[in-house]
């Protein structure tokens, strides 16, 4: 995928990410765990947080459901 800036902290690259439970694929900014469902959106603002897509895991706990993929 295309290198693209995270709009919400500009610490870092948004990268594509894969959920080990589902096989689900994400986008999200590991900086601010700013996340995307698709990639057309990710230059647009997002309402969605890791925490609050992957809500039955726990913060310790869901770094290691989800693997990056790019
Ligand atoms: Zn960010």
């Amino acid at each position: 995928m295309k290198k693209v800036a995270c709009p919400h902290c500009g610490q870092d690259w948004v990268h594509m990410y894969r959920r080990k439970d589902t096989g689900a694929l994400f986008f999200m900014c590991p900086e601010c765990e700013s996340l995307w469902l698709e990639e057309g959106a990710i230059e647009d603002p997002t309402e969605l947080y890791l925490s609050e897509y992957m809500t039955q895991y726990d913060a310790a706990s869901v770094w290691d459901v989800i693997e990056q993929v790019t």
